[in-house]
Protein backbone atom coordinates (compact mmCIF):
# COMPACT_ATOMS: atom_id res chain seq x y z
CA UNK A 1 0.00 0.00 0.00
CA UNK A 2 1.38 3.32 -0.87
CA UNK A 3 2.43 5.69 1.71
CA UNK A 4 2.70 8.94 -0.71
CA UNK A 5 1.25 11.69 0.79
CA UNK A 6 -0.25 13.68 -1.86
CA UNK A 7 -2.22 10.99 -4.09
CA UNK A 8 -3.53 9.69 -0.94
CA UNK A 9 -7.54 10.41 0.04
CA UNK A 10 -6.58 12.90 2.47
CA UNK A 11 -8.62 15.99 1.69
CA UNK A 12 -6.39 19.43 2.48
CA UNK A 13 -5.74 19.40 5.70
CA UNK A 14 -8.35 22.28 7.87
CA UNK A 15 -6.53 25.49 8.52
CA UNK A 16 -5.47 25.40 12.11
CA UNK A 17 -3.91 28.31 13.93
CA UNK A 18 -0.09 27.03 13.51
CA UNK A 19 -0.90 27.57 9.82
CA UNK A 20 -2.10 31.35 10.80
CA UNK A 21 0.84 31.74 12.83
CA UNK A 22 3.17 30.61 10.12
CA UNK A 23 1.66 32.34 7.26
CA UNK A 24 1.80 35.60 9.44
CA UNK A 25 5.51 34.61 9.57
CA UNK A 26 5.42 34.31 5.76
CA UNK A 27 3.92 37.31 4.98
CA UNK A 28 5.94 39.36 7.24
CA UNK A 29 9.02 37.95 6.18
CA UNK A 30 10.16 36.68 9.97
CA UNK A 31 12.09 33.96 9.06
CA UNK A 32 13.18 35.08 5.86
CA UNK A 33 17.10 35.96 4.46
CA UNK A 34 18.16 33.25 7.14
CA UNK A 35 21.41 31.18 5.96
CA UNK A 36 23.65 28.94 7.32
CA UNK A 37 27.63 29.93 8.41
CA UNK A 38 28.45 29.07 5.09
CA UNK A 39 26.19 31.57 3.41
CA UNK A 40 23.34 28.67 1.98
CA UNK A 41 20.00 30.02 2.44
CA UNK A 42 17.77 28.37 4.96
CA UNK A 43 13.98 27.65 4.78
CA UNK A 44 11.84 29.89 6.20
CA UNK A 45 9.80 27.32 8.09
CA UNK A 46 11.92 24.35 10.13
CA UNK A 47 10.06 22.62 12.55
CA UNK A 48 11.15 19.72 14.62
CA UNK A 49 9.86 16.20 16.24
CA UNK A 50 12.07 15.84 19.20
CA UNK A 51 10.99 12.84 21.22
CA UNK A 52 13.20 11.41 23.95
CA UNK A 53 14.50 7.73 22.84
CA UNK A 54 13.19 6.28 25.98
CA UNK A 55 9.63 4.47 25.11
CA UNK A 56 7.65 3.16 21.71
CA UNK A 57 5.83 6.00 20.05
CA UNK A 58 1.83 6.18 20.37
CA UNK A 59 -0.71 7.53 18.59
CA UNK A 60 -0.09 10.93 20.31
CA UNK A 61 3.16 11.56 19.12
CA UNK A 62 2.12 10.45 15.55
CA UNK A 63 -0.31 13.51 16.04
CA UNK A 64 2.94 15.59 16.56
CA UNK A 65 5.01 14.37 13.93
CA UNK A 66 1.98 14.63 11.25
CA UNK A 67 1.92 18.41 12.25
CA UNK A 68 5.28 19.20 12.36
CA UNK A 69 6.11 17.33 9.38
CA UNK A 70 2.78 18.03 7.71
CA UNK A 71 3.42 21.80 8.27
CA UNK A 72 7.05 21.66 7.17
CA UNK A 73 5.73 19.80 3.65
CA UNK A 74 2.88 22.42 3.64
CA UNK A 75 4.86 25.42 3.41
CA UNK A 76 8.16 24.06 1.73
CA UNK A 77 10.23 24.08 4.85
CA UNK A 78 11.63 21.08 6.55
CA UNK A 79 10.88 19.18 9.81
CA UNK A 80 14.02 18.17 11.77
CA UNK A 81 13.72 14.33 13.42
CA UNK A 82 15.78 15.11 16.25
CA UNK A 83 16.29 12.87 19.46
CA UNK A 84 16.00 14.71 22.87
CA UNK A 85 18.77 12.31 24.62
CA UNK A 86 19.67 14.58 27.61
CA UNK A 87 19.02 11.88 30.01
CA UNK A 88 21.47 9.63 30.16
CA UNK A 89 19.36 6.73 32.18
CA UNK A 90 16.52 5.81 30.03
CA UNK A 91 17.58 6.08 26.77
CA UNK A 92 18.20 3.10 24.40
CA UNK A 93 19.22 2.53 20.84
CA UNK A 94 16.51 -0.02 20.61
CA UNK A 95 13.75 2.63 21.11
CA UNK A 96 16.27 5.38 18.62
CA UNK A 97 15.48 2.28 16.23
CA UNK A 98 12.08 2.00 16.43
CA UNK A 99 11.16 5.82 16.43
CA UNK A 100 12.82 5.94 13.18
CA UNK A 101 10.96 3.31 11.47
CA UNK A 102 7.53 4.24 13.18
CA UNK A 103 8.11 7.92 11.31
CA UNK A 104 9.13 6.60 7.85
CA UNK A 105 6.40 3.96 8.51
CA UNK A 106 3.95 7.23 8.62
CA UNK A 107 4.82 8.34 5.66
CA UNK A 108 7.68 11.52 6.68
CA UNK A 109 11.01 11.91 5.77
CA UNK A 110 13.72 14.13 7.30
CA UNK A 111 15.81 14.08 4.04
CA UNK A 112 14.94 17.87 2.23
CA UNK A 113 17.16 18.79 -0.67
CA UNK A 114 19.31 16.29 -0.62
CA UNK A 115 20.67 16.74 3.15
CA UNK A 116 19.65 14.66 5.84
CA UNK A 117 17.68 16.63 9.03
CA UNK A 118 18.27 13.78 12.13
CA UNK A 119 20.22 15.45 14.86
CA UNK A 120 20.94 14.27 18.70
CA UNK A 121 20.83 16.59 20.73
CA UNK A 122 23.59 14.71 23.28
CA UNK A 123 26.31 16.24 20.83
CA UNK A 124 25.18 19.86 21.39
CA UNK A 125 26.44 18.80 24.85
CA UNK A 126 30.08 21.07 24.27
CA UNK A 127 27.81 23.73 22.90
CA UNK A 128 25.66 23.61 26.07
CA UNK A 129 28.54 23.73 28.48
CA UNK A 130 30.11 26.53 26.52
CA UNK A 131 26.42 28.20 26.90
CA UNK A 132 26.54 27.70 30.53
CA UNK A 133 29.47 29.09 30.81
CA UNK A 134 28.71 32.27 29.00
CA UNK A 135 25.56 32.48 31.59
CA UNK A 136 27.65 32.30 34.53
CA UNK A 137 30.13 35.31 33.21
CA UNK A 138 27.27 37.24 32.41
CA UNK A 139 25.77 36.72 35.75
CA UNK A 140 23.32 34.69 34.91
CA UNK A 141 23.81 31.63 36.05
CA UNK A 142 25.58 30.41 39.41
CA UNK A 143 26.12 26.80 41.38
CA UNK A 144 23.94 26.59 44.19
CA UNK A 145 25.00 24.10 46.81
CA UNK A 146 21.71 23.31 48.42
CA UNK A 147 20.02 19.95 47.97
CA UNK A 148 17.34 19.23 46.73
CA UNK A 149 14.72 19.64 49.90
CA UNK A 150 16.55 23.08 50.52
CA UNK A 151 15.76 24.43 46.82
CA UNK A 152 12.24 23.29 47.11
CA UNK A 153 11.31 24.76 50.39
CA UNK A 154 12.85 28.19 49.13
CA UNK A 155 11.04 28.01 46.24
CA UNK A 156 7.73 29.56 47.53
CA UNK A 157 4.36 28.95 46.43
CA UNK A 158 1.77 30.23 43.67
CA UNK A 159 1.22 32.33 46.07
CA UNK A 160 4.12 33.87 47.99
CA UNK A 161 7.83 34.78 46.46
CA UNK A 162 10.69 31.77 46.79
CA UNK A 163 13.64 32.98 49.13
CA UNK A 164 17.39 33.64 47.46
CA UNK A 165 19.78 31.34 47.53
CA UNK A 166 22.61 32.12 49.86
CA UNK A 167 25.05 31.27 46.97
CA UNK A 168 22.85 33.41 44.46
CA UNK A 169 25.25 36.03 44.99
CA UNK A 170 29.00 34.38 44.40
CA UNK A 171 31.42 35.64 42.54
CA UNK A 172 31.13 34.21 38.57
CA UNK A 173 34.72 32.82 38.77
CA UNK A 174 33.80 31.04 41.51
CA UNK A 175 30.72 29.53 40.17
CA UNK A 176 33.03 28.75 36.66
CA UNK A 177 35.14 26.84 39.12
CA UNK A 178 32.88 24.89 40.40
CA UNK A 179 30.83 24.09 37.38
CA UNK A 180 33.73 23.39 35.79
CA UNK A 181 34.67 20.93 39.17
CA UNK A 182 31.36 19.43 38.64
CA UNK A 183 32.16 18.54 34.63
CA UNK A 184 35.50 17.05 35.80
CA UNK A 185 33.72 14.55 38.11
CA UNK A 186 34.88 16.15 41.48
CA UNK A 187 31.56 15.86 42.95
CA UNK A 188 28.77 13.62 43.92
CA UNK A 189 24.80 13.85 41.90
CA UNK A 190 23.05 16.36 43.52
CA UNK A 191 25.80 17.96 45.93
CA UNK A 192 25.96 21.27 43.41
CA UNK A 193 23.59 22.71 40.59
CA UNK A 194 23.47 25.31 37.87
CA UNK A 195 20.34 27.48 38.41
CA UNK A 196 20.01 30.43 36.06
CA UNK A 197 19.63 33.42 38.21
CA UNK A 198 16.06 34.93 37.02
CA UNK A 199 13.66 36.53 39.77
CA UNK A 200 12.68 33.91 42.96
CA UNK A 201 10.00 36.54 42.73
CA UNK A 202 8.78 36.15 40.00
CA UNK A 203 4.90 34.60 39.49
CA UNK A 204 5.99 32.06 37.14
CA UNK A 205 7.30 29.60 39.22
CA UNK A 206 9.62 28.21 36.20
CA UNK A 207 11.65 31.62 36.53
CA UNK A 208 12.63 31.43 39.92
CA UNK A 209 16.32 30.33 39.31
CA UNK A 210 15.39 27.15 37.51
CA UNK A 211 18.32 24.46 37.80
CA UNK A 212 19.81 24.50 34.13
CA UNK A 213 22.29 21.83 34.73
CA UNK A 214 23.05 18.71 37.40
CA UNK A 215 25.47 16.19 38.22
CA UNK A 216 24.89 12.49 37.01
CA UNK A 217 27.24 9.82 36.75
CA UNK A 218 25.83 7.90 34.35
CA UNK A 219 26.98 6.07 30.98
CA UNK A 220 25.11 7.94 28.45
CA UNK A 221 24.33 5.81 24.84
CA UNK A 222 25.72 8.29 22.71
CA UNK A 223 28.73 10.39 24.62
CA UNK A 224 29.30 7.43 26.98
CA UNK A 225 31.17 8.52 29.99
CA UNK A 226 32.32 11.78 28.63
CA UNK A 227 30.06 13.79 30.47
CA UNK A 228 28.70 13.29 34.19
CA UNK A 229 26.94 16.76 33.78
CA UNK A 230 23.60 16.86 31.76
CA UNK A 231 21.40 19.88 31.14
CA UNK A 232 18.14 20.01 31.97
CA UNK A 233 15.55 20.16 29.51
CA UNK A 234 14.15 23.58 30.11
CA UNK A 235 17.78 25.25 29.32
CA UNK A 236 18.51 21.93 26.39
CA UNK A 237 15.48 22.29 24.27
CA UNK A 238 15.75 26.17 23.30
CA UNK A 239 19.20 25.62 22.20
CA UNK A 240 18.83 22.67 20.54
CA UNK A 241 16.14 24.70 18.76
CA UNK A 242 17.92 27.52 18.11
CA UNK A 243 21.20 25.50 17.14
CA UNK A 244 19.46 24.29 14.29
CA UNK A 245 17.42 27.33 12.90
CA UNK A 246 14.18 25.96 14.18
CA UNK A 247 11.75 28.64 13.22
CA UNK A 248 8.13 27.25 14.86
CA UNK A 249 9.18 24.86 17.91
CA UNK A 250 5.71 23.22 18.45
CA UNK A 251 4.68 21.86 21.74
CA UNK A 252 2.26 20.62 23.72
CA UNK A 253 -0.02 23.11 25.96
CA UNK A 254 1.81 21.85 29.28
CA UNK A 255 5.16 23.61 27.97
CA UNK A 256 2.98 26.92 28.03
CA UNK A 257 4.54 28.26 31.29
CA UNK A 258 8.16 27.01 30.28
CA UNK A 259 7.96 30.04 27.18
CA UNK A 260 9.15 32.81 29.13
CA UNK A 261 12.24 30.50 29.82
CA UNK A 262 12.64 29.74 26.26
CA UNK A 263 12.38 32.88 25.32
CA UNK A 264 14.89 34.00 28.48
CA UNK A 265 17.25 31.54 27.29
CA UNK A 266 17.43 32.35 23.85
CA UNK A 267 17.78 35.85 24.75
CA UNK A 268 20.75 36.00 27.16
CA UNK A 269 22.79 33.25 24.57
CA UNK A 270 22.03 35.39 21.93
CA UNK A 271 23.03 38.81 24.02
CA UNK A 272 26.17 37.05 24.40
CA UNK A 273 26.97 36.05 20.88
CA UNK A 274 26.33 32.63 20.67
CA UNK A 275 22.89 33.04 18.52
CA UNK A 276 21.91 35.52 16.06
CA UNK A 277 17.88 36.98 15.28
CA UNK A 278 15.70 35.86 14.67
CA UNK A 279 15.43 33.12 17.39
CA UNK A 280 13.25 30.58 17.21
CA UNK A 281 9.42 30.80 18.93
CA UNK A 282 7.51 28.51 20.99
CA UNK A 283 3.91 27.73 20.42
CA UNK A 284 2.04 25.38 22.22
CA UNK A 285 -0.82 23.28 20.81
CA UNK A 286 -3.87 20.43 22.92
CA UNK A 287 -2.29 17.15 22.93
CA UNK A 288 -4.43 14.59 21.22
CA UNK A 289 -6.85 12.62 24.07
CA UNK A 290 -8.40 9.92 22.48
CA UNK A 291 -11.70 8.65 24.20
CA UNK A 292 -11.05 4.79 25.47
CA UNK A 293 -7.18 4.96 25.01
CA UNK A 294 -4.52 5.55 27.71
CA UNK A 295 -1.26 7.24 26.53
CA UNK A 296 1.21 7.58 29.56
CA UNK A 297 4.37 5.67 28.56
CA UNK A 298 4.38 4.32 32.11
CA UNK A 299 0.92 3.03 32.17
CA UNK A 300 1.45 1.29 29.13
CA UNK A 301 4.81 -0.12 30.03
CA UNK A 302 2.48 -1.69 33.42
CA UNK A 303 0.03 -3.13 30.60
CA UNK A 304 2.82 -5.17 29.18
CA UNK A 305 4.71 -5.54 32.23
CA UNK A 306 1.90 -7.17 33.90
CA UNK A 307 0.74 -9.54 31.11
CA UNK A 308 -2.09 -7.69 30.28
CA UNK A 309 -1.41 -6.86 26.66
CA UNK A 310 1.18 -9.56 24.81
CA UNK A 311 3.80 -6.72 24.58
CA UNK A 312 4.22 -2.94 22.80
CA UNK A 313 2.91 -4.07 19.37
CA UNK A 314 0.07 -5.96 20.65
CA UNK A 315 -2.72 -5.06 18.36
CA UNK A 316 -4.51 -3.49 21.10
CA UNK A 317 -2.05 -0.90 21.80
CA UNK A 318 -1.92 2.62 20.98
CA UNK A 319 1.79 2.20 20.31
CA UNK A 320 2.69 2.40 16.16
CA UNK A 321 4.22 -0.91 16.57
CA UNK A 322 0.61 -1.78 17.71
CA UNK A 323 -1.76 -0.11 15.28
CA UNK A 324 0.16 -1.23 13.06
CA UNK A 325 -0.49 -4.76 13.32
CA UNK A 326 -3.61 -4.01 13.93
CA UNK A 327 -3.98 -3.44 10.61
CA UNK A 328 -4.14 0.48 11.00
CA UNK A 329 -2.71 2.37 7.42
CA UNK A 330 -0.18 5.57 7.68
CA UNK A 331 -2.94 6.74 5.61
CA UNK A 332 -5.73 6.34 8.19
CA UNK A 333 -3.28 7.59 10.84
CA UNK A 334 -2.29 10.76 8.90
CA UNK A 335 -6.45 11.18 7.68
CA UNK A 336 -7.46 11.63 11.48
CA UNK A 337 -4.57 13.62 12.62
CA UNK A 338 -5.42 16.16 10.24
CA UNK A 339 -9.05 15.98 10.67
CA UNK A 340 -8.59 16.89 14.14
CA UNK A 341 -6.54 19.84 13.38
CA UNK A 342 -4.57 21.85 16.06
CA UNK A 343 -5.98 23.70 18.87
CA UNK A 344 -5.44 25.73 22.07
CA UNK A 345 -7.74 24.04 24.45
CA UNK A 346 -7.59 20.55 25.79
CA UNK A 347 -10.52 18.15 24.66
CA UNK A 348 -11.16 14.16 23.74
CA UNK A 349 -11.49 13.09 20.64
CA UNK A 350 -13.56 10.01 20.24
CA UNK A 351 -11.91 6.78 19.51
CA UNK A 352 -14.43 6.46 16.50
CA UNK A 353 -12.80 9.22 14.63
CA UNK A 354 -9.57 7.04 14.41
CA UNK A 355 -12.27 4.28 13.51
CA UNK A 356 -13.51 6.11 10.97
CA UNK A 357 -10.67 7.21 8.86
CA UNK A 358 -9.49 3.17 8.66
CA UNK A 359 -12.66 2.57 7.23
CA UNK A 360 -12.40 5.69 4.42
CA UNK A 361 -8.81 4.86 3.77
CA UNK A 362 -9.73 1.35 2.97
CA UNK A 363 -13.13 1.07 1.76
CA UNK A 364 -12.21 2.44 -1.62
CA UNK A 365 -9.18 0.34 -1.58
CA UNK A 366 -8.95 -2.79 0.19
CA UNK A 367 -9.31 -6.01 -1.44
CA UNK A 368 -12.51 -8.22 -0.91
CA UNK A 369 -12.44 -11.37 0.66
CA UNK A 370 -15.18 -13.93 1.91
CA UNK A 371 -14.70 -15.09 5.49
CA UNK A 372 -17.39 -17.46 7.77
CA UNK A 373 -16.69 -15.98 10.99
CA UNK A 374 -19.34 -18.03 13.03
CA UNK A 375 -19.60 -21.23 10.58
CA UNK A 376 -23.01 -23.71 10.46
CA UNK A 377 -22.93 -26.49 7.81
CA UNK A 378 -25.57 -25.45 4.12
CA UNK A 379 -25.79 -28.47 2.34
CA UNK A 380 -27.12 -28.35 -1.11
CA UNK A 381 -29.27 -31.40 -1.50
CA UNK A 382 -29.44 -31.22 -5.11
CA UNK A 383 -25.77 -30.29 -5.86
CA UNK A 384 -23.42 -33.64 -6.72
CA UNK A 385 -21.44 -34.54 -4.41
CA UNK A 386 -17.88 -34.16 -4.87
CA UNK A 387 -18.69 -31.57 -7.87
CA UNK A 388 -17.35 -27.90 -7.93
CA UNK A 389 -18.10 -24.96 -10.15
CA UNK A 390 -16.09 -22.17 -10.27
CA UNK A 391 -17.37 -18.76 -9.32
CA UNK A 392 -15.81 -15.62 -9.42
CA UNK A 393 -16.16 -12.02 -7.88
CA UNK A 394 -13.95 -8.82 -8.54
CA UNK A 395 -11.00 -8.27 -5.79
CA UNK A 396 -11.26 -4.56 -5.97
CA UNK A 397 -14.74 -2.44 -4.65
CA UNK A 398 -16.70 -0.56 -7.77
CA UNK A 399 -14.64 2.76 -7.52
CA UNK A 400 -11.25 0.95 -8.01
CA UNK A 401 -9.02 0.71 -10.87
CA UNK A 402 -8.32 -2.40 -11.54
CA UNK A 403 -12.31 -2.94 -10.51
CA UNK A 404 -12.95 -4.87 -13.97
CA UNK A 405 -9.48 -6.55 -14.16
CA UNK A 406 -9.10 -8.43 -11.52
CA UNK A 407 -10.97 -11.34 -10.01
CA UNK A 408 -10.65 -14.41 -7.48
CA UNK A 409 -11.60 -17.38 -8.36
CA UNK A 410 -13.47 -19.93 -5.90
CA UNK A 411 -15.14 -23.09 -6.05
CA UNK A 412 -18.81 -23.94 -4.75
CA UNK A 413 -19.43 -27.28 -3.75
CA UNK A 414 -22.42 -29.63 -1.99
CA UNK A 415 -21.79 -28.66 1.22
CA UNK A 416 -20.86 -25.13 2.48
CA UNK A 417 -20.02 -22.68 5.56
CA UNK A 418 -22.40 -20.18 6.27
CA UNK A 419 -22.59 -17.91 8.99
CA UNK A 420 -25.01 -18.70 12.11
CA UNK A 421 -26.56 -15.55 11.94
CA UNK A 422 -28.18 -16.00 8.55
CA UNK A 423 -30.25 -19.27 9.09
CA UNK A 424 -33.67 -18.99 11.91
CA UNK A 425 -36.06 -21.90 11.63
CA UNK A 426 -38.67 -19.23 13.17
CA UNK A 427 -37.36 -15.82 11.41
CA UNK A 428 -38.96 -12.60 13.10
CA UNK A 429 -40.37 -10.26 10.70
CA UNK A 430 -38.10 -8.39 8.12
CA UNK A 431 -35.92 -11.30 8.26
CA UNK A 432 -34.38 -12.05 4.67
CA UNK A 433 -31.79 -14.65 5.30
CA UNK A 434 -31.96 -18.43 4.94
CA UNK A 435 -35.49 -20.21 6.74
CA UNK A 436 -37.21 -22.48 5.38
CA UNK A 437 -38.84 -21.94 2.15
CA UNK A 438 -37.29 -19.04 1.67
CA UNK A 439 -34.83 -17.89 -1.39
CA UNK A 440 -31.98 -16.60 -0.91
CA UNK A 441 -28.76 -15.64 -3.37
CA UNK A 442 -25.39 -17.43 -2.00
CA UNK A 443 -23.30 -14.33 -3.12
CA UNK A 444 -21.36 -14.64 -6.28
CA UNK A 445 -23.34 -18.02 -7.12
CA UNK A 446 -26.83 -19.68 -6.87
CA UNK A 447 -30.05 -18.79 -5.75
CA UNK A 448 -30.87 -21.68 -3.02
CA UNK A 449 -34.16 -22.32 -1.36
CA UNK A 450 -34.13 -23.71 2.16
CA UNK A 451 -35.94 -26.70 2.93
CA UNK A 452 -35.13 -27.10 6.66
CA UNK A 453 -32.49 -28.22 9.12
CA UNK A 454 -30.68 -30.84 11.62
CA UNK A 455 -30.66 -30.25 15.20
CA UNK A 456 -28.73 -32.50 17.40
CA UNK A 457 -30.27 -34.13 20.54
CA UNK A 458 -30.66 -30.93 22.46
CA UNK A 459 -31.86 -29.41 19.70
CA UNK A 460 -29.45 -26.92 18.13
CA UNK A 461 -28.75 -26.43 14.58
CA UNK A 462 -26.21 -28.10 13.05
CA UNK A 463 -26.72 -28.17 9.76
CA UNK A 464 -29.20 -26.17 7.24
CA UNK A 465 -30.39 -27.92 4.23
CA UNK A 466 -31.50 -26.17 0.53
CA UNK A 467 -31.50 -26.74 -3.15
CA UNK A 468 -30.10 -24.63 -5.66
CA UNK A 469 -31.66 -23.18 -8.98
CA UNK A 470 -28.88 -24.04 -12.13
CA UNK A 471 -30.39 -21.25 -14.13
CA UNK A 472 -29.30 -18.80 -11.49
CA UNK A 473 -26.24 -18.48 -11.36
CA UNK A 474 -24.51 -15.16 -10.48
CA UNK A 475 -22.92 -12.85 -13.69
CA UNK A 476 -25.52 -15.52 -16.22
CA UNK A 477 -28.71 -14.36 -18.33
CA UNK A 478 -30.88 -16.39 -16.14
CA UNK A 479 -29.80 -14.76 -12.55
CA UNK A 480 -32.25 -12.09 -13.29
CA UNK A 481 -35.34 -13.59 -13.20
CA UNK A 482 -34.94 -14.30 -9.25
CA UNK A 483 -35.62 -11.72 -7.40
CA UNK A 484 -34.47 -12.56 -3.72
CA UNK A 485 -34.26 -10.10 -0.64
CA UNK A 486 -31.20 -12.06 0.73
CA UNK A 487 -27.39 -11.90 -0.62
CA UNK A 488 -25.44 -14.65 1.48
CA UNK A 489 -21.23 -15.30 1.85
CA UNK A 490 -19.91 -18.56 1.92
CA UNK A 491 -16.76 -20.72 1.55
CA UNK A 492 -16.60 -24.14 0.55
CA UNK A 493 -16.60 -26.28 3.02
CA UNK A 494 -14.30 -28.74 1.64
CA UNK A 495 -11.61 -25.60 -0.01
CA UNK A 496 -12.10 -23.59 2.77
CA UNK A 497 -8.91 -22.24 4.60
CA UNK A 498 -9.68 -22.59 8.57
CA UNK A 499 -7.06 -20.14 10.19
CA UNK A 500 -7.13 -18.48 13.14
CA UNK A 501 -8.50 -15.05 13.45
CA UNK A 502 -8.55 -12.52 16.57
CA UNK A 503 -11.62 -10.29 16.66
CA UNK A 504 -10.15 -7.41 18.45
CA UNK A 505 -11.96 -4.72 20.21
CA UNK A 506 -11.05 -1.69 22.46
CA UNK A 507 -9.24 -2.46 25.22
CA UNK A 508 -11.24 -0.50 27.36
CA UNK A 509 -14.77 0.33 28.25
CA UNK A 510 -14.39 3.59 29.93
CA UNK A 511 -14.29 6.42 27.42
CA UNK A 512 -11.61 8.34 29.97
CA UNK A 513 -10.09 4.91 31.56
CA UNK A 514 -7.45 7.15 33.20
CA UNK A 515 -9.08 10.25 33.98
CA UNK A 516 -9.00 12.05 37.44
CA UNK A 517 -6.83 9.74 38.85
CA UNK A 518 -8.87 6.27 38.02
CA UNK A 519 -7.27 3.17 38.49
CA UNK A 520 -7.52 2.11 34.46
CA UNK A 521 -6.96 -1.37 35.36
CA UNK A 522 -10.90 -1.48 36.64
CA UNK A 523 -11.94 -0.45 33.10
CA UNK A 524 -10.45 -3.07 31.22
CA UNK A 525 -12.57 -4.23 28.33
CA UNK A 526 -12.89 -8.37 28.82
CA UNK A 527 -13.85 -9.53 25.02
CA UNK A 528 -11.03 -7.20 23.95
CA UNK A 529 -9.72 -10.14 22.24
CA UNK A 530 -11.58 -13.65 20.65
CA UNK A 531 -9.48 -15.89 19.53
CA UNK A 532 -11.60 -17.69 16.80
CA UNK A 533 -11.34 -20.48 13.98
CA UNK A 534 -12.43 -18.98 11.16
CA UNK A 535 -13.25 -20.43 7.35
CA UNK A 536 -11.94 -18.19 4.73
CA UNK A 537 -12.00 -18.00 1.45
CA UNK A 538 -9.17 -20.25 -0.34
CA UNK A 539 -7.58 -17.30 -1.80
CA UNK A 540 -6.47 -16.02 1.20
CA UNK A 541 -4.15 -18.89 1.82
CA UNK A 542 -1.33 -16.70 -0.06
CA UNK A 543 -2.00 -13.64 2.28
CA UNK A 544 0.99 -12.00 3.41
CA UNK A 545 1.90 -10.69 6.67
CA UNK A 546 0.62 -7.06 6.90
CA UNK A 547 -1.82 -7.68 3.62
CA UNK A 548 -4.98 -5.68 4.34
CA UNK A 549 -8.46 -7.05 2.95
CA UNK A 550 -12.14 -6.62 3.71
CA UNK A 551 -14.13 -9.28 4.56
CA UNK A 552 -17.19 -8.58 3.23
CA UNK A 553 -20.44 -8.19 5.48
CA UNK A 554 -17.69 -8.23 8.44
CA UNK A 555 -15.17 -5.45 8.19
CA UNK A 556 -11.36 -5.10 8.24
CA UNK A 557 -8.44 -7.96 8.89
CA UNK A 558 -4.89 -7.82 8.14
CA UNK A 559 -2.58 -11.18 7.61
CA UNK A 560 -0.09 -11.29 10.54
CA UNK A 561 2.08 -14.33 10.93
CA UNK A 562 3.11 -13.44 14.29
CA UNK A 563 2.36 -16.20 16.76
CA UNK A 564 1.70 -18.59 13.75
CA UNK A 565 3.21 -21.79 13.82
CA UNK A 566 2.20 -23.61 10.68
CA UNK A 567 2.71 -20.78 8.15
CA UNK A 568 -0.87 -19.86 7.66
CA UNK A 569 -2.01 -16.56 7.78
CA UNK A 570 -3.62 -15.08 10.35
CA UNK A 571 -5.58 -12.70 10.47
CA UNK A 572 -6.48 -9.22 13.08
CA UNK A 573 -9.86 -7.53 12.99
CA UNK A 574 -8.68 -4.26 12.36
CA UNK A 575 -12.54 -2.64 12.72
CA UNK A 576 -15.61 -3.91 11.85
CA UNK A 577 -17.68 -2.19 8.99
CA UNK A 578 -19.90 -0.09 10.98
CA UNK A 579 -19.54 1.66 14.56
CA UNK A 580 -21.45 -0.38 16.97
CA UNK A 581 -20.25 1.22 19.87
CA UNK A 582 -21.88 3.77 22.16
CA UNK A 583 -25.55 2.60 20.50
P1 LIG B 1 7.54 11.66 28.46
O1 LIG B 1 6.56 11.53 29.56
O2 LIG B 1 8.53 10.56 28.43
O3 LIG B 1 8.12 13.02 28.25
P2 LIG B 1 6.19 12.19 26.00
O4 LIG B 1 4.96 11.48 25.56
O5 LIG B 1 6.14 13.65 26.24
O6 LIG B 1 6.63 11.36 27.24
P3 LIG B 1 8.37 12.67 24.20
O7 LIG B 1 9.29 11.68 23.62
O8 LIG B 1 8.92 13.76 25.01
O9 LIG B 1 7.33 11.82 25.01
O10 LIG B 1 7.43 13.25 23.07
C1 LIG B 1 7.86 13.67 21.80
C2 LIG B 1 6.94 14.70 21.24
O11 LIG B 1 5.62 14.18 21.10
C3 LIG B 1 6.84 15.91 22.15
O12 LIG B 1 7.02 17.07 21.36
C4 LIG B 1 5.47 15.81 22.73
O13 LIG B 1 4.93 17.08 23.00
C5 LIG B 1 4.69 15.09 21.64
N1 LIG B 1 3.54 14.37 22.18
C6 LIG B 1 3.55 13.41 23.12
N2 LIG B 1 2.29 13.01 23.40
C7 LIG B 1 1.45 13.73 22.64
C8 LIG B 1 0.02 13.80 22.46
N3 LIG B 1 -0.82 13.04 23.15
N4 LIG B 1 -0.48 14.68 21.55
C9 LIG B 1 0.35 15.44 20.83
N5 LIG B 1 1.70 15.45 20.94
C10 LIG B 1 2.26 14.61 21.83
MG1 LIG C 1 8.13 14.72 26.89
Amino acid sequence: MSNELKNGHAPVPPTNFLRGIIEADLVSGTYADRSTHDGAPLPQVITRFPPEPNGYLHIGHAKSICLNFGLARDYAGRCHMRFDDTNPEKEEQEYVDTILDAVQWLGFSWEHEGGQHLYYASNYFDFMYAGAQALIRSGHAYVDEQNAEQMRESRGTLTEPGRNSPWRDRPADESLRLFEEMRDGKHPDGSLILRARIDMASPNMNLRDPAIYRIRHAVHHNTGSKWCVYPMYAYAHPVEDALENISHSICTLEFEDQRPLYDWVLERLSAEGMFAKPLPRQYEFARLNLTYIITSKRKLKQLVDEKIVEGWDDPRMPTIVGLRRRGYTPEAIRLMCDRTGASKHNSWIDYGVLEGALREDLDPKARRAVAVLRPLKLIIDNFPAGQSIDCSAPVYPPSHPLHDQEHRHFPITRELWIEREDFMEVPPKGYFRLFPGNKVRLRYGYVVECTGCDKDQDGNVIAVHCTYFEDSKSGTEGSSTYKVKGNLHWVSAEHALATEVRLYDRLFTDPHPDAGGKDFLTALNPNSKEVITAYLEPTLKSAQPGDIYQFERHGYFVADRVDSTDGQPVFNRAVTLKDSWGK
